[in-house]
Parts: C-alpha cells; structure tokens; sequence
C-alpha cells in the first residue's frame, strides 16, 4: 500500500489546441476524446448552441459570427466558465477555439490558478493559409452526431451515410464558405497567433505540423498528449 502522504494527487490535464480555422482542431479534439477519456470544450459548439437557443448571449454573438468576426471576451467568458462549473470537466479538458484573444488566455490562466491548476500544453498546429480556405470552404458535419466531414478530403465510407452513427442528414455551417474563410484566417492572425508566444512564454507551448493526413496528425498529436500528461 503507498502511503497516502506521499501519493500525489493527478491534476486534471488542461489542453489548449490553437491554429486558424480549418486547421482540424475540432476533428483532432474529438479523437483526443475518445482516445484519453479527455473532454472537448469547444466555444464554437458552445456559442452556435446559444445562437440556435435564441438566448441573450446568442443573439449578441449571431452577427458577429456570421461575418467571422471574434464573439467579445465577456460573452465567450461567460459561456466557458459556465461550462466550466460542469462535473465532467474533472476528467480533463481539450480547449478548441478558446482562448483566442490576450484577455481569454488571461482570464483562463486566472480560472485554473484559483483552482491551483495551470495549462498543460498549448498545442498549435502548423498549417498553410490558402489550404486552410480551401478546408473551411468543403467541409460539413453529421446533423446527428456532429463527425466531421470534407467534400474533397473526408467523405463517409458510404456516401450520404455517417461512418460513425449511420446518420443520413448532414449541415454545413453558415460561416463555412471562402469569404467568411478569409475573414476568419484575418482574425486569427491579428488577435490569436500573437498567443503562442504566451505559451512559450510559459513552456507550455508545443508545436505540430498539421499539413498531414488527419490519422498521422491524430498520431503526432497523441504521442504529445502522452508525454505531457505523464
Ligand atoms: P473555427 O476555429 O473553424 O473558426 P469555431 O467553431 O471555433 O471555428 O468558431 C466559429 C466562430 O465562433 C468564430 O469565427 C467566432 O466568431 C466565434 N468564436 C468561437 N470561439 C470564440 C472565442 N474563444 N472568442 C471569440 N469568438 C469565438
């Protein structure tokens, strides 16, 4: 038996995935679910949720996400940490999409050092900008259990059916189209990016290169994972 004073108590890992739109963050977090018992915590998911409920916070966000702006730090603050307060979020979290500006990543360092927690690894995956519009622009999800999907890159096994629950109606979002694309990648240049030098900063940040297959980046990306949360 070890003796319960010298056990040392397993934080919960906290996993930031950053990169511009379409660079898989979605598709690796889900993987990353499934594979380390992980949960996903997507401001996207959060916020298109709250927009198709019609609450107050949807509202403010509904325009500004159509044009592919950047919903405000307040109600994306707000919809984190009331995701936050969830029981599940002990198993450890995967953070996709958030933080995306200075105050998110500070606000969210504030959050877990309250808990005596910090982040465990900021990943960013190293991708191309003008692959990245031609990703957006193509892809679309399963209506049913939310398998992501790319005209060209990813199609279901069987076509006009979900590979993963035999689902047959599929949505595209209504930020998923060049323009918006464009838009989107601009946002992430001037008010993300400049995070990855936060996480240097900490030694926390770890880089990959997300130009590959989604299988070989689930494999890079899982073998980080390992290392980390050893
Ligand atoms: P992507 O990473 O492909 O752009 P997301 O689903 O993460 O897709 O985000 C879609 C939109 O939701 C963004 O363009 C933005 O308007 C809004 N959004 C999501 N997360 C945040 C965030 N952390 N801060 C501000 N806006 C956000």
């Amino acid at each position: 038996m070890p003796d319960s004073t010298t056990m040392t108590q397993t934080k919960p890992a906290v996993l930031i995935l950053l990169g511009p739109p379409g660079a898989g963050k979605g598709t690796q977090a889900r993987m990353l679910e499934e594979t380390f018992g992980l949960v996903q915590l997507s401001t996207g998911d959060l916020l298109r949720a709250a927009v198709s409920q019609g609450t107050e916070a949807g509202l403010a966000a509904k325009a500004v996400m159509e044009e592919g702006g950047l919903v405000s730090d307040e109600i994306v603050l707000a919809i984190l940490q009331d995701r936050m307060a969830e029981p599940d979020v002990a198993k450890g979290v995967i953070l996709d999409g958030f933080p995306r500006t200075a105050g998110q990543a500070a606000a969210l360092d504030g959050l877990l050092e309250e808990n005596g927690q910090s982040v465990t690894a900021a990943i960013s995956l190293e991708v191309d900008d003008e692959a990245m519009i031609a990703r957006v622009a193509g892809r679309y999800t399963c209506a049913k259990c939310g398998e992501g999907y790319h005209d060209e890159f990813k199609q279901p096994e069987v076509a006009g059916v979900c590979d993963k629950c035999g689902g047959t109606e599929f949505k595209r979002r209504a930020d998923d189209n060049a323009e918006t694309a464009r838009a989107r990648l601009e946002a992430y240049h001037a008010q993300t990016a400049p995070l990855i030098a936060h996480y240097k900063a900490l030694g926390v940040l770890e880089e990959i290169d997300a130009m590959g297959s989604i299988d070989e980046i689930a494999s890079g990306l899982g073998s980080i994972v390992k290392r980390v949360s050893a």
